[in-house]
């Protein structure tokens, strides 16, 4: 699943791509897709709206549209755009489809069927459910190490469910919480209310400094209208412990261990990193 980088490189190729151009017909083609809006009112909320500026907030992308409103995406597992040619069939799983006046269209294509679409009056954006629940940006002035240790002295769960919840931390996910927490060389079994201010702070660095190099290995990334998905072939060596389980630790040699946190795996290691 994309998280922050990834969602990020998305908002950016598609702001690049589709910034001044006009939709002349939307089509929700899974209703499910956008719960909240039926397809109707998909249709005609989009019809005739130019696309202003794309921006991403947490891993939403908001699509903003000068007729006052946003449409509000969020990728979840599979989810991924697509500008396609008149004379191009459409993918398998194109849920949305949004013919431009230019003659090309862009095509949201869910293979998973776990993305989410919901049309927001722009003036509300930060007050709708989704976007006000959310914990401060990560390269925000409101996400600082006072706020994040409150925010962790308030919480009694484990550090990886702390990590991956967006309304304490946003952006992260599997993936860069085990990087995150390897690089501030903390359990990921530890209480969160148990963990000091020294530490604390660690993390707090290991947060900005994983997010942003992996936010500068995306903008390497190739652009390709056809495939807008935030993947990027990042140089080797990319994970030091996700999905390296049985590996040895880059620092100590030791195997990466793998557990579970509700269902999903955490990778650490367990002499680097202490409870
Ligand atoms: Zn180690």
């Amino acid at each position: 699943m994309p998280e922050l980088p990834e969602v990020d490189l998305v908002a950016r190729q598609l702001h690049r791509l589709l910034r001044g151009r006009t939709v002349e017909k939307a089509v929700l083609v899974r209703a499910k897709l956008a719960r909240s809006t039926p397809p109707d009112v998909f249709s005609r909320q989009l019809r005739n709206s130019t696309i202003s500026n794309v921006r991403r907030r947490g891993k939403y992308i908001l699509i903003e549209l000068n007729n006052s409103r946003t449409l509000l995406v969020h990728l979840r597992m599979s989810g991924r755009f697509m500008i396609l040619d008149a004379e191009d069939d459409d993918p398998k799983f194109a849920h949305a489809v949004f013919q431009l006046t230019d003659g090309q269209r862009l095509v949201f294509d869910d293979q998973r069927h776990f993305g989410l679409m919901k049309i927001v009056k722009t003036a509300d954006i930060v007050t709708s459910p989704e976007i006000a629940k959310l914990a401060p940006e990560p390269f925000s002035e409101e996400f600082s190490v006072d706020q994040f240790h409150r925010s962790l002295k308030a919480s009694r769960r484990t550090l990886k469910e702390f990590l991956i919840d967006q309304t304490k931390v946003t952006g992260l996910g599997n993936i860069y919480a085990a990087e995150v927490m390897f690089a501030a060389c903390i359990h990921p079994s530890v209480r969160t209310d148990r963990i000091s201010r020294p530490r604390a702070e660690r993390l707090f660095v290991a947060i900005i400094f994983t997010l942003e190099q992996a936010l500068n290995m995306s903008k390497k990334g190739k652009l390709d209208p056809r495939n807008i998905n935030g993947n990027y072939a990042p140089e080797n060596g990319r994970w030091l412990v996700y999905d390296r389980e049985g590996g040895p630790c880059e620092s100590c040699s030791n195997p990466i261990k793998r557990i579970t946190h509700g269902g999903r795996s955490t990778y650490f290691c367990s002499v680097c990193q202490r409870r």
